[in-house]
């Protein structure tokens, strides 16, 4: 990128905001039964460490690595797992925690993947939801922010390894475009 340019699209208190209503949320709705949250690796590490203090309930936290979108901006359209979760879901209820649903190529896979384990549900929760771009169709549980087809980093999003430490989520443009 020539000449990288970052703009705010959601601040860090609207992001705090919401954290709390979809915590809020998730409480109400699991009265009982074991709670895993699953975040997916690297992109909601910080998503699920707010999302896991804003539910006033005890949750397990476990984590799954994914990579689908190399080095570039454009999904690889491929999926691998990179890490696996240290321990069984079976019986128990699942929230996929995820930074973005762009395509759905990746939870549609990982969704196909944590049914095979038997838990009691599974839903899923997105920081943020570009709908333009689906080619698979997910479900989404619990949605932070539905946004437009614009290429965001910031609050564990990521280009290319930078940015993740932003505290607002911010589009990043090629300033020479
Ligand atoms: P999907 O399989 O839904 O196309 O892609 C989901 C993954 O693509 C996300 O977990 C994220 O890693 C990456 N992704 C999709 N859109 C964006 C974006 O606007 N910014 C960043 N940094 N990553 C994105």
């Amino acid at each position: 990128m020539n000449n990288p340019t970052l703009r705010v699209m959601i601040s860090d208190a609207e992001i705090d905001k919401r954290i709390h209503e979809l915590g809020e949320k998730i409480t109400e709705d699991y009265k009982d039964g074991d709670l895993v949250l699953v975040g997916i690796l690297k992109g909601a590490f910080i998503f699920v460490a707010d999302l896991a203090r804003a539910i006033n309930r005890p949750v397990r936290l476990d984590f799954m690595g994914i990579s689908s979108y190399g080095k570039g901006k454009t999904t690889s359209g491929e999926v691998k797992v990179t890490k696996d979760l240290d321990a069984s879901i079976e019986g128990a209820n699942v929230i996929i925690v995820e930074d973005i649903v762009d395509t759905g190529v990746t939870l549609s896979y990982l969704i196909g993947q944590l049914h095979n384990r038997k838990p009691r549900s599974i839903r899923i929760a997105a920081l943020l939801d570009k709908p333009d771009r689906r080619l698979r169709p997910v479900q989404v549980s619990y949605t932070g922010f539905t946004i437009p087809d614009e290429f965001v980093v910031g609050y564990g999003l990521d280009y290319a390894e930078d940015y993740r430490g932003l505290k607002d989520i911010c589009i990043l443009s090629d300033g020479a475009t």
